[in-house]
């Protein structure tokens, strides 16, 4: 019997076109002997399109309006043996939909709730491995009423890490709402972009030297493997939205150049991450490397990483020895997996 699969894409998020990119790929992978596999986008407004609807957004690569309540299309979801939520950020890669499947009883592809929810919010991982004994950068948390309220209180707290530090939204991915800032006077223009974004702001430290960035995939369940180490090189102040999805703007080299006793810790380390904050599935897990001083700091913890056939993470097992269209069938079988 073939697997009946609900392949959701899209979302509310501003990762919404890069998971249609992503979806596309995924769709053309699962092999149609074993699967049958039914896309439904979610529209940007939250919506989830019916057929007509959802195949126009994958060839258009964005949804902004229509669908329906999700509850409409979850009672139907009753007719699926799994779910693979190609979702990124907020709504989506952050426990909210894995909730909504939980309680629904349908198995999913990817962590779950807590593992979701946790590893999406900046803020909550960096506490969590912290107590994993994983070095990162600093950081500060700010929420956005401190923002409009002490705003010299935030500001005060981002000149305790110096310049240059970073911005971010705690709760994003692809880069979005990210900004290297150089000055003081850059300041308050980065956090009005981050807080226009989420409720939640990171601020964080930069190392002293221009870090080197490494990123290994994760793959299982209660007993996880980790991909070769990769590396990305590109000419940019970081690796921003642009960088990541202009072709040809940044070069993954996989294997990362790397002395092995590094690569291994990158490994032991995104492990250790893995486990930490109760993933399942798949991960793929961010660090920066020093060279210079041969630290090794965990950036993030991404529970639904780029997937289209040109991501890092389907590349890294692709240099394992696992082919795209072997890996989405792996995944599919380990949300299938008693744990
Ligand atoms: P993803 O698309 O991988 O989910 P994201 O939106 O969650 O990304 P981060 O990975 O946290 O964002 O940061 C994006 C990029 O910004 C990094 O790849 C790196 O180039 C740069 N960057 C972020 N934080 C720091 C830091 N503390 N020090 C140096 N560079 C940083
Ligand atoms: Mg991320
Ligand atoms: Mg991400
Ligand atoms: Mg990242």
């Amino acid at each position: 019997m073939k697997k009946r699969i609900l392949l959701l894409a899209g979302g509310q998020s501003g990762e919404h076109e890069v998971s249609l990119m992503s979806a596309r790929s995924v769709l053309g992978a699962l092999p149609r002997d074993q699967f049958d596999v039914t896309p439904v986008v979610i529209s940007k407004q939250g919506r989830w399109l019916p057929p007509t609807e959802t195949q126009r957004a994958l060839e258009s690569g964005e949804a902004a309006t229509g669908g329906d309540l999700v509850l409409h299309r979850v009672a139907s979801a009753e007719g699926y043996d799994a779910v693979f939520p190609l979702l990124h950020g907020p709504m989506g890669e952050d426990g909210t939909v894995q909730g909504l499947l939980t309680l629904a009883g349908i198995p999913f592809v990817g962590s779950g709730v807590l593992g979701s929810s946790v590893s999406m919010d900046k803020v909550m991982t960096k506490q969590v491995l912290a107590s994993a004994g994983i070095a990162q950068v600093e950081w500060r948390l700010a929420v956005r009423r401190e923002w409009q309220q002490t705003p010299d209180a935030v500001r005060a707290r981002a000149a305790e890490l110096g310049f240059p530090l970073f911005v971010k939204p705690a709760n994003l991915g692809s880069s979005v709402g990210i900004s290297k800032v150089g000055t003081p006077d850059e300041l308050d223009g980065a956090l009005n972009l981050a807080f226009g974004l989420d409720r939640r702001v990171i601020l964080e430290a930069m190392t002293s030297h221009k870090p080197r960035e490494v990123e290994v995939g994760i793959l299982g369940n209660d007993a996880p493997i980790a991909s070769p180490v990769g590396e990305l090189r590109f000419d940019a102040e970081f690796y921003d939205y642009e960088t990541k999805y202009t072709e040809g703007r940044a070069i993954m080299h996989i294997p990362a150049l790397l002395p092995p006793e590094v690569a291994a810790r990158v490994q032991a380390a995104a492990l250790t991450a893995f486990r930490a904050l109760d993933c399942a599935g798949l991960a793929r897990v961010d660090f920066f490397y020093v060279e210079e001083t041969g630290e090794l700091l965990l950036n993030e913890v991404n529970t639904m990483p780029g997937f289209t056939t040109t991501s890092m993470y389907p590349k890294l097992f692709e240099a394992a020895g696992l082919s795209y269209s072997e890996l989405v069938t792996r995944l599919v079988g380990l949300a299938l997996e008693e744990r």
